[in-house]
């Protein structure tokens, strides 16, 4: 698959191997949520990555979780993650600091394909950390302006205070033919925006429903109520790609962990067209 000239990824020779990195910038986002800015110098020019792309971070003695990559695929040194503190390596990875080495295999995954949207309008849809994936579409696409038309950004977290990405989302809101909206489920006293579920966004917009390709990431039970209200717009399926962000171990198609019949999640998605994973969506992941 082309995409828009960008250079095709490239992972390390052996997929299983962790690569040692330094931690350049720790920042919190949110109250659980921050970003690590990773120092890729020793990759020299051979680390590449396709937006909608993830690495596998490890905390050496604890464990691995896949992350998505966040950050500019046109500045690959620079590479961000943004990681939501749930569990044993998410909390992990929270307590590191600059300087601290952690490891990283990948990149892994497919991606975001840009091609279809050439001389189309983008929708974007994220719910909560799902927007972490989508960033880098969105700098692919601001890259290559004019290839596309009208660009929607809709994105809904729990709170005001779970935003991520909030100076961003108001320079985005100021380009031409962008439009940004933006939800959440429970206001406060200072939230003067919208609130209900990403989906009630829906009602201040018309889509063209012939020349929209569609690019939805958050979790599955938002995604399921996004595609039907997707396709109740006459969206069709093949306009609509979708990121399944399951549980996995290996990332490279091994373990089985994410395997659903003959569907890897770790090597042919976690990014997938709308008719590749339809029936995925009706089963939970073990
Ligand atoms: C392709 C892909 C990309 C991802 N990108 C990001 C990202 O950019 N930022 C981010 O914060 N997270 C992302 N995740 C989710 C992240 O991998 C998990 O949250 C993380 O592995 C949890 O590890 P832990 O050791 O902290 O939690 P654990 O101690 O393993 O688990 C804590 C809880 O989280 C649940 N859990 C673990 N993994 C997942 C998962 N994948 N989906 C849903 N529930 C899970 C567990 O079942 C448990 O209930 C991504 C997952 C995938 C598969």
């Amino acid at each position: 698959m082309r995409d828009n000239g960008q250079p095709l990824p490239v992972a390390a020779a052996d997929p299983m191997h962790v690569h040692p990195v330094a931690i350049r910038k720790m920042s919190w986002e949110t109250d659980d949520t921050f970003s690590l800015q990773l120092d890729l110098r020793e990759f020299g020019e051979s680390f590449h990555f396709r937006p909608g792309q993830f690495n596998m971070l490890y905390v050496f003695g604890v464990g691995e979780s896949a992350i998505s990559i966040c950050s500019d695929p046109a500045k690959p040194k620079s590479l961000v993650h943004t990681i939501h503190r749930v569990g044993t390596v998410t909390s992990a990875l929270a307590h590191m600091k600059r300087g601290d080495v952690i490891g990283i295999r990948g990149p892994s995954g497919s991606f975001w394909p840009v091609d279809p949207a050439v001389g189309k309008d983008v929708c974007i849809i994220a719910g909560g950390i799902g927007l972490a994936p989508l960033r880098p579409l969105l700098y692919s696409l601001l890259r290559n302006r004019k290839s596309y038309g009208r660009i929607v950004i809709m994105y809904g977290a729990r709170t005001p205070l779970d935003l991520l990405y909030r100076v961003e989302l108001e320079e985005w809101r100021k380009l031409e033919n962008v439009e940004v909206l933006v939800t959440v489920d429970r206001g406060d006293s200072s939230w003067k925006g919208h609130i209900g579920v990403v989906t009630s966004l829906f009602s201040y917009l018309k889509l063209d429903s012939r020349s929209t390709i569609a690019y939805v990431c958050g979790p599955e039970m938002m995604m399921k109520f996004t595609l039907e209200e997707l396709e109740r717009r006459g969206i069709a399926e093949h306009q609509i790609y979708l990121s399944m962000e399951r549980n996995m171990k290996c990332a490279v198609g091994f373990c089985g962990h994410c395997q659903f019949g003959p569907t890897f999640i770790c090597k042919d998605g976690p990014v997938f067209m709308l008719p590749h994973v339809r029936q995925l969506l009706d089963r939970k992941e073990l």
